[in-house]
């Protein structure tokens, strides 16, 4: 599963040097402030990291999902 749909729109439409879109897939790097919720995105393709500033209705929406792959073996670029 990708996540994508979380980040920002502009990063959606950047293109992986790999082809095709990006596959983002959630670091454990998730930090609350006042406003939003920050959680750092990697493309599992390619490496490249994004952000995705969450508001706290959207991230606690996603956030099971989003500790679910933080803590997978699909981290494998070492945070
Ligand atoms: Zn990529």
């Amino acid at each position: 599963m990708k996540f994508n749909h979380l980040l920002p729109r502009w990063e959606q439409r950047h293109r992986c040097p790999q082809g095709g879109e990006h596959y983002y897939l959630p670091t454990s790097h998730v930090e609350a402030t006042l406003d939003h919720v920050a959680v750092r995105f990697r493309c599992k393709k390619c490496g490249r990291l994004s952000t995705a500033f969450l508001d706290e209705p959207t991230y606690q929406v996603n956030k099971n999902i989003i500790n679910k792959y933080a803590g997978d073996k699909n981290d494998d670029f070492g945070a």
